[in-house]
């Protein structure tokens, strides 16, 4: 048997038919449409869908089951999707309304947890029977995963690493909190803070690299110039690494998986950030001289989206 998986972001929605194993056999994409309601939305990624299965020449006998990841808050249990702000969708029948297209079961979920079981499936951590993952963008999601199944909590509401504080009364967030993970951790957080130090050091390389213009800094511009040895961009990385890598062995000291995956396009930045976690987060643990999680950079890229979809049950 095969399955569907779709990770619907704010820009676009990746399909996929992927088989047991977590390899997509099939892929297909549209643009994601805003203007429209939520039922013709769906009905436009049922078609994507409908069109995917007969071009490759499967049928639908052939699928088991339809998964998607969402960048909100679903409800697992009526497959109700709560919030997901760049989709305009609040309190939207997501199983109910793919039901009306395809007899089977429909399963939505966080699109950081749909990564993270996918790399719990198929990547990094396959083999684990917990970890947690995290990714690092724009801003920071995440996904539990425990005994091979997601953890979202006893309410579904848990998993949102990215707004547990950190700092006390700290940077404002846009949860309407201040000092969550996500203002020190998050490729938003890298480039304010290049920011600051490049008003104090305009004799940074970093300062040449946006060519004089702070609004073009972005944290590639911060980790190559960091790589280099350039001592402004060093100090800000060595802040955010000092901030992710007390947000790691918060995780250890609270949840003690088996593996952490590190994920997201702040990751790709790979062995340069994987061994700062690695060198960094044994300072702040607990139980120093006992074994604890292994730190990993995720395997599956973008495709963990769909893989992760496809694997919800
Ligand atoms: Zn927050």
């Amino acid at each position: 048997m095969y399955r569907i998986g779709l990770d619907i972001g704010g820009t676009g929605i990746q399909i996929g038919l992927v088989d047991e194993k977590g390899h997509i056999l099939e892929r297909s994409e549209l643009v994601t449409d805003t203007s429209h309601p939520f039922s013709e939305q769906v009905h436009a990624m049922a078609n994507c869908i409908q069109e995917m299965i007969d071009s490759s020449g499967y049928s639908l006998l052939d699928i088991a089951s339809i998964g998607a990841g969402v960048p909100g808050v679903a409800n697992q249990k009526t497959g109700e999707v709560i919030y997901c702000t760049n989709l305009g969708w609040k309190h939207v029948p997501f199983r109910e309304e793919f039901r009306k297209y395809f007899d089977k079961p429909v399963f939505v979920d966080n699109d950081a947890t749909v990564a993270g079981l996918a790399e719990s499936v198929a990547g990094v951590s396959a083999g684990s029977s917990s970890s947690v993952f995290i990714t690092i963008g724009t801003g920071i999601g995440s996904g539990i995963i425990i005994n091979g199944r997601i953890w979202s909590g006893a309410h579904g509401v848990g998993s949102e690493l990215g707004h547990a504080i950190l700092e006390l009364d700290g940077e404002p967030c846009t949860c309407g909190n201040h000092g969550c993970v996500e203002r020190y951790c998050s490729a938003t957080a890298i480039i304010r803070m290049a920011r600051e130090q490049l008003t104090r050091h305009p004799e940074s390389s970093m300062m040449l690299a946006c060519e004089g213009d702070l609004k073009k800094v972005n944290a590639r511009i911060v980790i190559d110039a960091a790589r280099e040895g350039d001592p402004t961009a060093e100090k800000v990385f060595r802040r955010f690494i000092k901030a992710l890598s007390q947000t790691v062995a918060n995780i250890i000291n609270v949840i003690d998986p088996e593996i952490i995956v590190l994920g997201g396009g702040v990751a790709r930045a790979g062995s340069f950030l994987l061994d700062a976690v690695r060198n960094d987060f044994p300072n702040y643990i607990l139980y120093k001289d006992l074994p604890c999680a292994h730190i990993e950079l995720a395997r599956l890229g973008s495709d963990a989206g769909i893989i992760g979809a496809a694997m919800l049950s």
